[in-house]
């Protein structure tokens, strides 16, 4: 029996997948994923459009996300009130991913912050979940959240690599923690614990195709086939069958996102 699962993240554009998205969906169906979140995110608003528009074809498989992510927090000026416009379209199901990225610096850290608060309010503004995405800078993240009021909307922290102190606090702010690839990785240790003990109402699988494929596949461009792979370990962590485990994660993705995907049409 397949899996039944939803890569709650995942980047499908062109630049990434040349064959097109349809392919690496037929291939994820094939693999037993139901349900695909595409993250629609890049220096202007074309992966948004596209995202929504994809969503908008496959109705009963794919839902989508959009934002600006913190590599580009810079452009958010030229892109807001379309974002907004695009973010009402009932094929985009949350807003993301958005957040803070201090590894890798692309926008200043100053601008960061400003445009991750302005796009909380964005959320709420259209009353969807946030898709988060932090990096290096847990403590300035979760303070934003907790002043915007992202208790309201909720949503999720994307690709969790924190320990079990920003697990808590994310749970109280209503937050879902959604596990890639890095949790099939032996040196993981604080994701293993989390993934383990966080609430079964709370947890999420994801690939964030194309990065980060999940052992035994490393090296290769990930896509959502792969989360598979992710899932199995979450399962082993928490002494579940494969078949609970995307009986799980699958009504959590459902509840969370407000929407079904094929596996209860
Ligand atoms: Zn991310
Ligand atoms: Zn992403």
């Amino acid at each position: 029996m397949k899996p039944g699962l939803v890569d709650t993240h995942c980047h499908l554009d062109p630049q990434y997948f040349p064959e097109g998205a349809d392919a690496v969906i037929a291939r994820g169906a094939e693999a037993g994923v139901v349900g695909f979140v595409v993250i629609g995110v890049g220096a202007d608003l074309k992966p948004a459009r596209a995202a929504a528009a994809l969503a908008s074809r496959y109705p009963e498989r794919v839902a989508a996300a959009v934002g600006v992510h913190p590599h580009d927090a810079s452009t958010l000026d030229a892109v807001h009130e379309e974002l907004q416009r695009i973010a009402e379209d009932p094929a985009v199901v949350a807003v993301g991913e958005i957040g803070l990225d201090y590894h890798y610096d692309h926008s200043p850290r100053s601008v960061q912050r400003a445009v991750f608060s302005r796009l909380i309010g964005l959320a709420r503004a259209v009353r969807k979940p946030i898709v988060v995405h932090t990096r290096e800078a847990a403590e300035d993240t979760l303070s934003i959240l907790e002043a915007e009021g992202a208790r309201d909307v909720g949503g999720i922290i994307h690709c969790f690599s924190e320990d079990r102190a920003f697990a808590s606090r994310a749970l109280d702010l209503g937050f879902s923690l959604s596990f890639s690839g890095i949790v099939t990785f032996k040196s993981a240790r604080s994701v293993h614990e989390v993934a383990a003990w966080a609430p079964a109402d709370r947890i999420l699988v994801e690939t964030d195709s194309p990065y980060l494929a999940p052992v035994p596949l490393r090296g290769k461009p990930c896509e959502p086939a792969y989360v598979v792979h992710t899932a199995r370990r979450v399962a082993e962590l928490r002494g579940l069958s494969m078949e609970e485990l995307a009986a799980l994660t699958t009504s959590n993705a459902e509840a969370r996102l407000g929407r079904g995907f094929l596996a209860r049409q």
